[in-house]
């Protein structure tokens, strides 16, 4: 992905893609110490840049660093990367780490930098190809105890099991797979937060060992609005079988409705789409999603 043209904002300069590079002895390379963002611009707009700046802010507190930007200037560099790439339909992605001044576990020292990429991405997958569903595996690995990992921070150390897990599921013909936290309760997928549906009631995970996206926030409202029911608690594994819907939210997912988790079989109703379609009207008004 590096050898292409196009705009990266690094340490407060525009510059060529091509010339966006780190040095191999990068602490963050070696130790995991980056947290990074991923964000979606729809006609122009980035939608929930400030809450994205904000998490990534935060996040690197929580892993014991403070990047030398604030939140309005890290919004600021992602409205100039997509300007300067004249960008509408987008990805953005904000990341910060360590670097290569001094190695080994400690690093005290080292530089905090800051880099912001951004590159065309629409999304538009036919609602009709959406609503047949993602197959879904089950992931070997577990979310980690909040007492064991810095599982609120979006932290570059905490995909490593992700990317594991995705690949198994990919190389089994899977889209995605399914994380149990370290209880053993239903968790996330890999890169996107889960709902079900049972009697017309949503149910979701509490975010208490993994991420609590900014577009399961976004989806809760919704459907609060819509007058759905949301209940966020533990879910057993054993519960799977029991429900009539699944979608999954995120940045890059969106809504995306889930047809199957192993062995148990979901048919996308009423509430998955309408919560689908509410997403999308919400973070691209002007389409028309009849037109599709
Ligand atoms: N969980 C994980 C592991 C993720 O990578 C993401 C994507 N950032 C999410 C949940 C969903 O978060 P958001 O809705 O803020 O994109």
């Amino acid at each position: 992905f590096h050898d292409r043209d196009g705009f990266i904002w690094f340490n407060g300069e525009l510059i060529n893609w091509r010339d966006a590079k780190l040095h191999v002895l990068t602490h963050a390379l070696h130790y995991g110490s980056a947290v990074f963002e991923g964000i979606r611009a729809y006609g122009g707009e980035i939608f929930e840049l400030t809450q994205h700046s904000e998490r990534l802010v935060e996040g690197a507190r929580i892993i014991d660093f403070e990047i030398p930007y604030s939140v309005a200037e890290i919004d600021e560099a992602c409205r100039q990367v997509m300007k300067a790439n004249n960008l509408v339909e987008a990805y953005l992605r904000p990341i910060a780490w360590r670097g290569s001044e001094q190695m080994g576990v400690s690093a005290q020292h080292n530089s905090i930098n800051l880099a912001v990429a951004a590159w065309d991405w629409g999304s538009y997958f036919p609602m009709e190809q959406r609503l047949k569903g993602l197959r879904l595996t089950l992931a070997k690995y577990r979310r980690p105890d909040p007492a064991t990992a810095p599982c609120k921070a979006k932290a570059a150390g905490l995909y490593m099991i992700c990317t594991i897990e995705k690949h198994r599921a990919e190389r089994a013909g899977y889209a995605d797979a399914l994380m149990f936290d370290y209880r053993g309760y239903v968790a996330e997928c890999t890169g996107a937060n889960v709902f079900f549906i049972k009697d017309g009631v949503i149910h979701t995970p509490t975010p208490d060992c993994f991420l609590d996206g900014i577009t399961r926030r976004t989806v809760i409202g919704l459907a609060k609005k819509r007058g759905y029911e949301v209940i966020e608690r533990h879910i057993q594994p054993e519960e799977l079988g029991s429900f009539s819907e699944c979608f999954i939210t995120g940045t890059a997912a969106e809504v995306t409705p889930v047809s199957e988790i192993g062995e148990y079989k979901y048919t996308p109703g009423t509430i998955s789409e309408t919560l689908l379609k509410d997403y999308m009207e919400l973070v691209q008004p002007s389409k028309q999603l009849a037109a599709e």
